[in-house]
């Protein structure tokens, strides 16, 4: 059995860990990570990596990233998909502020709304680096049946925003909580009808991040902790995704999914992620340096047993005929 390794990079602008919609309107959404990317690719290409960009609209735009990509994609180096903010991407439709709102699902727009935001990110994207987006993540991990179908109207073949084993539901949009995937299988599969992932081809595959139970957390007092922020949401699982803390966790999740004949690994990281101060969590060159240290050791011990591949690769060899 082959085994794959997929990077995933949430391309998008400056810390939009802080609501965008402030009193005063949307605030400016900068991109200084542009320019901090090319570190991260060149590391990739040092192990036989082909990271996979899901680029937001404010990212499609930063001249710095599209030209880097654009001399990747040629070689085959990387590929370019689709991650969608809906809040940002023209059309714009002003949701106003309210008290203790955070960034809005897709679902709280109006599907005339989100159709018309896809297809224009859909058309930038081909415009701006030359090929049509196959590969999709929805913002804050949001996708639903509707949005299913009109990714494939639009040509998309793979999903990557099903979080398997984690719960957004108590996380807040505009006004609801996200999705609840505590139910939803580790694997790759078709999505299909209200469930997402009844084993029938929708022509989507959904190729989940790489997320594990600690297992030694008691199951029962897991019963209790009812995460209600991002970071306790986050503390609850094993993900194959850097923090600064986690390199022994991350380390042990590809032990195990050797172990368990997993025949892929999904890792995620936002580009923002790589600027000093472009998130909460990596705040100055110190913690980036860090995290490149993390990196290393974490990409040495995968090159071991698995193999570099796009997310739209890994689909085709997946389900070759
Ligand atoms: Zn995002």
């Amino acid at each position: 059995m082959n085994r794959y390794f997929i990077i995933t990079v949430d391309t998008e602008g400056d810390n939009l860990w802080k609501p965008v919609i402030q009193s005063y309107g949307m605030r400016k959404i900068t991109v200084k990570n542009a320019d901090y990317i090319e570190r991260f690719q060149f590391l990739c290409e040092k192990y036989h990596f082909i990271p996979t960009y899901l680029v937001d609209y404010e990212m499609a735009n930063a001249e710095f990233f599209a030209g880097m990509a654009k001399e990747r994609l040629e070689d085959g180096k990387c590929e370019i998909g689709m991650h969608m903010h809906a809040w940002n991407t023209p059309p714009i439709f002003e949701l106003k502020y309210k008290r203790g709102c955070g960034n809005p699902y897709a679902c709280e727009y109006s599907h005339e709304i989100m159709w018309e935001k896809l297809k224009l990110i859909t058309d930038l994207l081909q415009k701006r680096f030359g090929v049509q987006p196959v590969s999709h993540r929805g913002g804050r991990w949001y996708i639903d049946p509707w949005y299913i179908r009109m990714l494939r109207k639009l040509g998309y073949r793979v999903d990557c925003s099903v979080t398997p084993g984690v719960s957004w539901k108590e996380s807040i949009g505009y006004e609801c909580g996200g999705n609840d995937y505590t139910e939803y299988p580790h694997k790759s599969y078709y999505m299909k009808g209200k469930y997402l992932y009844k084993e029938q081809s929708s022509g989507i595959l959904e190729v989940p991040p790489t997320i594990i139970d600690y297992p030694f957390i008691d199951k029962i007092n897991e019963l209790f902790k009812k995460p209600s922020n991002y970071r306790a949401i986050m503390s609850q699982k094993i993900w194959l995704r850097p923090n600064g803390k986690n390199l022994q966790d991350m380390l042990k999740l590809v032990k195990y999914c050797e172990k368990k004949k997993y025949d892929y690994l999904e890792f995620m990281i936002h580009s923002s992620e790589l600027m000093p101060g472009g998130s909460p969590i990596f705040r100055n060159e110190c913690s980036i340096k860090k995290l490149y240290n993390h990196l290393e050791i974490i990409f040495e011990r995968i090159e071991e047993s698995y193999k570099g591949i796009s997310l739209s690769d890994y689909a085709k060899e997946r389900y070759r005929g």
